[in-house]
């Protein structure tokens, strides 16, 4: 193999880790993934019977205000002016989200104006007793009071993490804002759209340079196939962005790891639900959204009688299943403080991106941290300053 660098995952993370050794070091980097297809989870395809552009693993939305990762990415491909808004389904009702102005007056039937809201939502959330909040239940009482609380965030939680709320991380519903206005705009970030010509055509550019080969169907651990970590592993260095775990062949036991089944559709409607995505908020319905993939591109010209919706369902990951999110309970949490350490002392690897690091990073993150580790550990490691035995894990 004449390759200077192995990266295992053509996900967003190791696609920047390969361009930019490619690009900016001319360095000779072979990509290894074991799915047919480039781009990890960010992956997606014409529905054949449509043309209308879906997303394999579930909804991608682009949004980041890190100006270095939206410069980066603009090389690869423009975005459209697509503004992500969500709405969701309580009780029979049609609410916006997130929880803002609109939500507030329309649950409580009342015309609060902002600090009205606010003082409503302090004296509802008075329970906690000033205490700060140390799991995702208590996070969701303090930020929105708890009538609001369990009408939206509860019972999608629960479903959507199989877990009960006081077990997880309250990190998790910190990325959902609270407004004391109308806006409803789903992310506060600088910078938000889709891909004009889709995901697969900006990550097919990513990767097509004279200095990356990528291998499809490969798996790291598989013996049979001539790359796989036995013979890789120092002979080369590599950047291993599957699950950390696996890695380790569990060694410190599974991380939890929750994943979604997705039901697609083609529907005889021009216009299934009005919108990309809605919320299913109650404990009785047994998905969480419903996507309909042709409100993220109304600039496009898809046909007027037909449309593809995908309904998402949560549950446990087992072994054989896709991991999606990290569940990040606090025995998870130990686990992964024991695979950092192996993961330190891994001489020539260094470990990135959502599955390697257990994080739940959004694809401006995986980026972002994808040209941090280029620029702290493989820059200097490839001008001959520094070895990467103490690479460890890298967001
Ligand atoms: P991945 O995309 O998961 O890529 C990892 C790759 O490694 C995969 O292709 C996998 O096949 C490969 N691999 C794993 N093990 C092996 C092995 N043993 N051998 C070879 N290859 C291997 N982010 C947003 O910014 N906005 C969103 O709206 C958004 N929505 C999301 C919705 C869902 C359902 C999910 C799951 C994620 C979403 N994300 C979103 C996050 C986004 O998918 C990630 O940030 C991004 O994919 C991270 O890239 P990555 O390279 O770290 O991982
Ligand atoms: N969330 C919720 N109700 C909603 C939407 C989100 O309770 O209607 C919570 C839920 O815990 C979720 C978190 O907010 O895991 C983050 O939501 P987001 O939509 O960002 O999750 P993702 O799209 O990554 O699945």
């Amino acid at each position: 193999m004449d390759a200077d660098l192995v990266v295992v995952g053509s996900g967003f993370f190791g696609l920047t880790v390969a361009e930019r050794l490619a690009e900016e070091h001319g360095r000779k980097v072979l990509v290894i993934d074991r799915r047919a297809h480039i781009g990890g989870n960010a992956y997606s395809e014409a529905e054949p019977t449509t043309g209308i552009e879906v997303h394999r693993y579930g909804a991608h939305l682009f949004h980041t205000s890190n100006e270095r990762v939206w410069e980066y990415v603009n090389r690869f491909t423009a975005f459209t002016s697509y503004v992500h808004r969500v709405y969701t389904t309580h009780r029979g009702e049609v609410f916006p989200m997130p929880i803002n102005l609109g939500t507030i007056n329309q649950f409580f039937r009342s015309s609060y104006g902002p600090d009205a809201a606010r003082e409503l939502v302090k004296e509802l959330s008075a329970e906690l007793g000033g205490k700060k909040p140390t799991n995702l239940d208590e996070q969701g009482v303090s930020l929105i009071g708890r009538p609001l609380y369990e009408a939206f965030i509860r019972d999608y939680t629960a479903k959507q993490w199989q877990t009960d709320p006081t077990e997880l991380p309250a990190s998790i519903i910190s990325r959902l804002p609270v407004r004391y206005t109308y806006d409803n705009r789903y992310f506060n970030d600088t910078h938000e759209g889709l891909p004009v010509d889709g995901y697969t055509a900006w990550i097919e550019r990513m990767a097509d340079h004279k200095n990356i080969e990528v291998r499809l169907g490969v798996d790291f651990f598989d013996e049979s196939q001539p790359v796989n970590k036995k013979n890789v592993v120092g002979n080369v260095p590599v950047v291993y962005t599957g699950p950390v775990d696996r890695y380790f062949d569990y060694a410190e036991g599974s991380l939890s790891w929750r994943t979604l089944d997705f039901e697609q559709e083609v529907l005889p409607t021009g216009d299934f639900q009005g919108t990309s995505v809605m919320n299913y908020a109650d404990a009785d319905v047994p998905y969480t959204r419903i996507h309909e993939f042709r409100h993220f591109h109304p600039e496009r010209d898809y046909p007027t009688d037909r449309t593809v919706i995908m309904r998402e369902f949560s549950r446990f990951a087992e072994k054989s299943d896709e991991p999606y999110y990290p569940v990040n309970t606090s025995v998870d949490r130990e686990k992964l403080l024991a695979y950092r350490d192996l993961a330190a002392g891994e001489k020539d690897v260094l470990f990135g991106g959502r599955l390697g690091t257990y994080k739940y990073l959004d694809m401006h993150m995986a980026i972002g941290g994808a040209l941090s580790m280029v620029d702290n550990k493989l820059a200097p490691y490839f001008g001959g300053r520094e070895s990467l035995q103490s690479g460890g894990v890298d967001a």
